[in-house]
């Protein structure tokens, strides 16, 4: 199959164009911006500032905390709040968003987490009527279901911030995971940080959002207006970094080794999902933007995706059974 030249990303790809030179449109961006993207010392001000002026508008605003951080019981958000409280002075409301399709893992890591950071806390869980409706609806229309947590997560992130009069949001993407579809700077940090949910879901759904939004299918909270910082866009942590920092830190526990998602239990099955829609694994597009800042080598990435293909292509069909029962998909479709 063809493939970019310099990330290896093929030619089916989402959003992808290859040029005549045999490189990718992703690539090219990520060329032609990379003295911004991978300037930690300019962006770690930036992001400094940031956190300054959200400081400023919770005090005018007489909010009792500075940010909201999404606490998914992973390593990235776990570090991102122990980070803003102790290194920034930060006043942090944790709160997570509980999909149903949590481990023991996460449980048991949120948990200690929480014990050790001693930050205030809430968990948001929404009518199983409507989360099923939305399974449901989203593999029908996307053959996805991920986009789900994908979108209330951040839902909820903005109608809590906006009802507690909270300034800032932070959250746990990886750089991989912001730049993977980027080929300009609309929507993208650190060129430009969203100031709603809308613009925020942009960069995930792309031009979607407009389509969800006219057909009513998703709410947007128009009238919240929260600025959404990507903490690993400013910062210059390597995953092993964060986990050994939490590890010493808090007692942590890593996840099984080669486990991606370890927060939850349905991460095989949005593989093969992503698999035999796509035909390549859900962190595809990560890895090639850790190829393209010189962080991995094409073979590296290569080995890792042909690990995935193998481990994911066929999965275990209880996890199948499980899924399927979890968003009742038959007896919604019946309705
Ligand atoms: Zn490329």
């Amino acid at each position: 199959m063809r493939k970019c030249k310099k990330c290896g990303l093929p030619v089916t790809f989402k959003g992808i164009h290859i040029d005549k030179n045999g490189v990718c449109n992703y690539c090219n961006f990520f060329e032609e911006k990379k003295v911004k993207i991978l300037n930690y010392q300019n962006l770690e001000k930036d992001f400094l500032e940031e956190l300054e002026n959200a400081k400023k508008q919770a005090q005018k605003n007489g909010s009792d905390y500075d940010c909201l951080v999404g606490l998914s019981g992973g390593k990235d958000s776990t570090y991102i709040i122990y980070k803003l409280k102790n290194d920034y002075g930060m006043r942090v409301l944790a709160y997570t968003f509980d999909n149903g399709f949590s481990t023991d893992y996460a449980r048991n890591n949120i948990k200690n987490a929480l014990e050790k950071l001693d930050v205030d806390y809430m968990s948001v869980s929404m009518k199983e009527s409507e989360l099923r409706r939305y399974y449901t609806a989203f593999m029908k229309l996307m053959h996805n279901f991920c986009s789900v947590c994908f979108h209330f997560m951040h839902y909820y992130s903005h109608k809590i911030a906006y009802e507690k009069k909270i300034p800032l949001i932070v959250n746990g993407r990886t750089i991989g995971q912001i730049l993977q579809t980027a080929d300009s700077e609309k929507g993208i940090e650190p060129f430009q940080i969203s100031n709603n949910l809308k613009e925020f879901e942009y960069q995930m759904f792309g031009k979607l959002t407009d389509k969800l939004e006219q057909q009513k299918f998703v709410e947007y909270l128009n009238e919240s207006r929260v600025r959404s910082l990507s903490y690993f866009a400013y910062h210059n942590v390597s995953e092993e970094e964060t986990m050994d920092f939490l590890e010493k830190r808090i007692n942590w526990k890593r996840p099984d080794k080669g486990t991606s998602h370890p927060d939850c239990w349905a991460h095989a099955l949005a593989e093969k999902l992503n698999i035999e829609k796509c035909g390549y694994p859900v962190r595809t597009g990560e890895l090639a933007v850790l190829v393209r800042a010189g962080k991995i080598s094409k073979e590296e990435m290569e080995e890792i995706l042909s690990k995935d293909m193998d481990r994911y292509r066929e999965i275990d069909s209880t996890t199948e059974k499980r899924f399927y029962e979890r968003i009742k998909y038959r007896k919604c479709e019946e309705v």
